[in-house]
């Protein structure tokens, strides 16, 4: 009976290890999780890492709708932005689209360090992590 007693602490002992591994499965992070949980697990520490990064969101799924980029169309009364969500014309002052709602991301301006767009409000570059001063 001690045999069967050990191979079952065995087999939930390698489940509780591996936690982290499995909540990240699916995610972008999965593997880095799981070379932190496999490599740093033992100490409990190196545990709790891994499991806290396994549950960071995962950036694609977590996208929201502000993530979308919106066109800015010239037009010859002025440009307008279309909807990313209906493809409606909006005013380009509008935050939000009239019709279904979704948020705007309407102005960026490129990263001074990696030239990717970014948010002109943002304070730092979500790419390069490098600080951007605002404008
Ligand atoms: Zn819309
Ligand atoms: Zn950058």
């Amino acid at each position: 009976m001690e045999v069967v007693i050990v191979v079952v602490a065995i087999i939930v002992g390698l489940f509780v290890y591996f936690i982290p591994t499995s909540v990240a499965s699916g995610k972008k992070q999965s593997t880095q999780v799981f070379v932190v949980n496999f490599f740093f697990g033992w100490s409990l520490i190196g545990w709790v890492i891994a499991l806290v990064w396994a549950l960071q969101p995962d950036e694609k799924l977590g996208a929201t709708p502000a993530e979308l980029d919106v066109e800015v169309v010239q037009t010859t009364s002025g440009s307008v932005i279309v909807c990313p969500q209906c493809k409606v014309k909006n005013h380009p002052q509008l935050r939000v689209c009239w019709k279904c709602k979704t948020p705007f991301v309407t102005e960026r301006r490129k990263c001074p360090s990696c030239a990717e767009l970014i948010k002109k409000e943002a304070k730092k570059c979500r790419y390069c992590g490098t600080e951007v001063s605002t404008l």
